[in-house]
């Protein structure tokens, strides 16, 4: 065909819902164009054409004639032309995905200046010093990003001629300073790349384009999108964007600003702003910035345009946003909006403002807020006081408790974090190669930078705690120790705590305190009470309209009456999960062993008849805290040697003992026991149904004590509701061996008791056969659990318990998957057995009851395909409880 793909967009041809297309800052570049708000003008090259070039490793061969028509408009619009000797148009070039990497890939400023161009620029801004400090600017963003020259050589250079002037302040370098600046620079470049800066306007600005795409694929942006899931082949946009100066004196500046507190969620004035800067000054917080509130003092006229377009913006969003603007001399330009990242507190709270206020109903407000967030939320925070001492107190960018060993480099975070050690990465401020110690330090702490530097803005993004400008604080990065007022010294190694809601900084470990949230679902403090605050009251709002929404019922998985208690409290309904496995260690390993050890039916007679009362005791308390609810037992899963010593441990204690002449009969029995069940694959081994087939009595035992808890509670005024669970089912066959044995039980014990009780009995579905014969096998079971840990297991042939060390590194490296499979299911695999076994096994029983009892029923993007297959229930940790419920709620809206 003839028809041509249009890879360049001008901004006023674009909105806001074009994100894929145009990335997140250029489609909102659009979009404050098409609302009349001042934005520089420029053009922005699509994704599309970022794959392209991602893939041929070329751009588009119509991309340059494009951009070119694209030039020559903005180059009208302007009245200048691209790096005219004596009047030169500037552009930045700028990146700009669909989903927000903040600071992953590259932008270059200052575009289009040249030897000859940066005297036009003097002489029309009647400065000087402002031109060749924009030019000095240009060679190093475009040295570092375009031609991959270390950062350093030039901010050593920058700090060689601030040293030679006596000052460490950019502001202190006049024009000539500057000159001198740039030929440092200049030959910075010559050495480094064997060629010289290049003046042609339009190289540059090509050159600059293909770095932007080049950045995608950069370690950090890699390691990043990695981390918050981002898809690794989407690619950037790149916009093109006349440049507006906030370097041009005292009159000029340039900030960012928040809608409201993206900490807290509170409704104010929040950013920062830097006079006589450009951009990328501000989140470098290469010098302290003074808050927003300032800008009414130092320029009323642009500090009230400010107010009007962030108010305009929040409402036409309806949404928290975030912007970034420049002042050149009096003129308010906006550079960036978009719905800004916050803590998950502020989530909260802004989603339930905001249908306060009528921009959003409350349908959109669970929407607005993750079951991650709320996992947030419901940490521990640190109790004021205690025995630590505090150090200092910083801005309190990211909340949270840390604590940890002071470490002050990020390889030492990452080294000392992967051999179990909990750290707190201490820095002057963050770059964004500190990606790796940030995601493996417990929280981040900084001396330098505000709310909006890099530290804090990854680490909210990240829900990692961070303290950061804490002044105070001298960081020696180098002699790996800061020191703090007083004189007190903190060596690398020592315990630190940062509290990230409040900015404290102690040295040791400070004790810590359940968060109101959790006290909240505890039911300690009553969400209508004055105890209970603006949080808490968000939580509780958001939560009931989630559980009114959602269609999947939340249980818990336990096995003791206080977790039981607990989930109840959380909003479990009932018990999908409970294990039986547990109620066999600790005294009663001694029972097991009797029971294994048997030599006759009587003998093993004996040991069940001693284990069954301890059984029914656990049930009756358990049933007691689900009154009126459903607990699923699981019959016993493990292989039985799980509960006898270990092979070597036993042989070894055996042969001491016969070479010191006192054989152990007890432990000869013991070890021959120990070989006999010893399996090279245990998990593929006697564990589970087959268990039951073949260690007889052992299953009958355990209905017995769940049929005789039942009737002790029935009789004693009680509404248990148990239901039994056969695990490991590949054939109905197994399962109708077991079936039959345990109906004569729960009959035989009924009878006994005079009591009537209807019993579930069901399986799991966690061997990929039993997925397969679904139909099959519901002719016999009332209800199917998926078992999702063992079937994906099983479907991947994954090891579970070695396989994360052993090569899951080199997997998600390669992008085999982007996430564990254990962590979040994998739906085109395990969830395809999960949706024929659902469809199969309803066909064959219409009222079959449908659930998922591995981890994957605490995880949010589980939760929402499990909402989708159509089960009934997911079962999940007492304290994921909450965390199924808001997102079972979300999938249902
Ligand atoms: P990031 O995505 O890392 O924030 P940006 O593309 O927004 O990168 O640019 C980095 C900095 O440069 C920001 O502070 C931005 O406001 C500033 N900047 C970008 N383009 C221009 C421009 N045309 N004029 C003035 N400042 C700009
Ligand atoms: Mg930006
Ligand atoms: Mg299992």
């Amino acid at each position: 065909g003839t028809s041509t793909t249009t890879w360049v967009y001008d901004f006023s041809e674009g909105s806001k819902e074009q994100k894929d297309l145009l990335g997140g800052k250029g489609a909102n570049l659009a979009e404050m164009t098409n609302l009349g708000l001042p934005v520089p003008p420029g053009f922005t090259i699509t994704t599309d054409a970022c794959r392209f070039y991602l893939e041929h490793g070329s751009t588009p061969p119509d991309l340059a004639d494009q951009v070119t028509e694209h030039l020559t408009a903005l180059e009208k619009a302007m009245g200048k032309t691209l790096g005219e000797p004596s009047d030169p148009l500037l552009v930045s070039v700028r990146s700009g995905a669909a989903a927000s990497m903040p600071g992953m890939m590259e932008t270059v400023l200052n575009v289009g200046l040249n030897d000859e161009s940066v005297q036009g620029l003097a002489a029309q801004s009647g400065s000087d010093r402002f031109a060749w400090d924009s030019y000095r600017r240009l060679i190093q963003m475009f040295g570092k990003t375009v031609l991959d020259i270390d950062g350093e050589h030039f901010e050593h250079a920058l700090d060689e001629a601030k040293r030679e002037q006596g000052t460490d302040l950019d502001l202190d370098l006049d024009a000539e300073h500057l000159h001198d600046v740039v030929d440092r620079f200049k030959a910075i470049v010559r050495e480094h790349t064997g060629r010289d800066f290049p003046q042609d306007p339009r190289e540059q600005m090509d050159l600059a384009i293909n770095a932007v795409f080049d950045s995608w694929n950069s370690p950090r942006a890699v390691l990043y999108r990695r981390r918050e899931r981002i898809p690794s082949d989407a690619g950037t946009a790149v916009n093109v964007c006349s440049m507006v100066f906030g370097n041009l004196g005292p009159d000029s500046g340039t900030g960012v600003a928040f809608t409201r507190d993206p900490g807290s969620g509170e409704q104010g004035v929040y950013g920062d702003y830097l006079q006589n800067a450009q951009g990328e000054d501000v989140v470098a917080g290469i010098r302290n910035t003074v808050p927003l509130t300032e800008l009414e003092r130092i320029d009323a006229g642009a500090y009230r345009e400010l107010m009007e377009i962030m108010s305009r913006l929040e409402s036409h969003y309806r949404d928290l946003c975030d912007i970034e603007f420049t002042v050149e001399r009096g003129k308010l330009w906006m550079l960036q909006t978009r719905v800004g990242k916050r803590t998950a507190a502020a989530a909260f709270r802004i989603a339930t403002q905001l249908v306060d206020e009528g921009l959003i109903d409350t349908d959109e407000a669970v929407r607005r807020v993750s079951g991650d967030q709320l996992a947030q939320l419901m940490f521990p925070r640190f109790v004021s006081g205690g025995d630590a001492t505090q150090l200092t107190q910083g801005m309190n960018a990211s909340p949270g408790a840390a604590v940890g060993k002071a470490v002050f480099s990020s390889e030492t975070a990452v080294q000392w974090a992967d051999r179990g050690e909990q750290v707190v990465l201490v820095r002057r401020e963050t770059n964004p190669d500190d990606l790796s110690g940030m995601i493996a330090a417990e929280g981040v702490l900084t001396s330098r930078g505000g709310k909006t530097s890099h530290a804090a803005v990854v680490a909210r993004g990240m829900g990692k705690t961070c303290v950061c400008g804490a002044e105070e604080l001298q960081v020696d990065t180098k002699n790996r120790r800061f020191t703090a007022p007083g004189g007190v010294t903190v060596e690398e190694g020592d315990v630190i705590s940062i509290d990230g809601s409040t900015g404290r900084v102690w040295l040791g470990e400070v004790p810590v305190e359940p968060s109101a949230v959790v006290r909240y679902f505890e039911g300690e403090i009553d969400p209508d009470s004055a105890e209970a605050d603006d949080l808490v009251r968000s939580v509780h709002r958001v939560l009931t309209h989630a559980d009114g929404a959602r269609r999947l019922d939340v249980r818990t998985n336990a096995d003791t009456p206080e977790d039981s208690a607990r989930a109840r409290r959380f909003g479990a309904r009932g018990i999908g999960l409970c294990r039986t496995e547990h109620m066999f260690l600790g005294d009663r390993r001694q029972l097991v062993e009797k029971l294994i050890l048997a030599e006759t039916d009587e003998d093993k007679q004996a040991a069940l008849d001693a284990l069954a009362p301890l059984q029914e005791q656990d049930f009756l308390e358990i049933f007691e805290a689900m009154d009126g609810l459903p607990v699923t037992v699981r019959l016993l899963d493990p292989p039985l040697h799980e509960f006898l010593p270990d092979l070597t441990d036993l042989s070894v204690r055996v042969a001491v003992a016969e070479a010191q002449g006192h054989p152990d009969e007890a432990n000869l029995r013991l070890l021959a026991a120990v070989r006999r069940l010893h399996e090279q694959n245990p998990m593929l081994g006697l564990r589970g149904v087959r268990l039951g087939l073949v260690v007889k009595g052992l299953f009958a035992m355990q209905v017995r004590a769940i049929a005789q808890a039942a009737c002790a509670r029935k009789r004693a005024g009680g509404d248990p509701r148990p239901e039994i669970m056969i695990p490991l089912v590949g054939a109905v066959q197994e399962l109708e061996a077991i079936r039959e044995e345990s109906e004569q039980v729960l009959a035989a014990v009924f009878a006994e008791c005079g009591v009537e009780l209807d019993v579930l009995i069901g399986t799991m579905i966690e061997v990929p056969r039993a997925a397969l014969t679904a139909a099959e096998i519901a002719h016999s079971a009332e209800f199917f659990s998926f078992g999702t840990n063992d079937l994906t297991q099983m479907t991947w042939g994954f090891s579970r318990d070695d396989v994360e060390a052993a090569f899951f590194h080199a997997y998600l490296d390669k992008g085999i998957f982007g996430v564990s499979p254990f962590e979040s299911l994998d739906r085109p695999g395990v969830g395809r057995l999960v949706e024929v076994a659902t469809e199969e096994g309803r066909s064959a029983r219409p009222d079959l009851k449908l659930g998922v009892c591995g981890e994957h029923g605490g995880d949010p993007d589980s939760v929402h395909f499990f909402h989708e297959v159509g089960l009934d229930y997911v079962s999940c940790s007492p304290f994921r409880v909450p965390v199924a419920r808001l997102e079972a709620g979300r999938a249902a809206l």
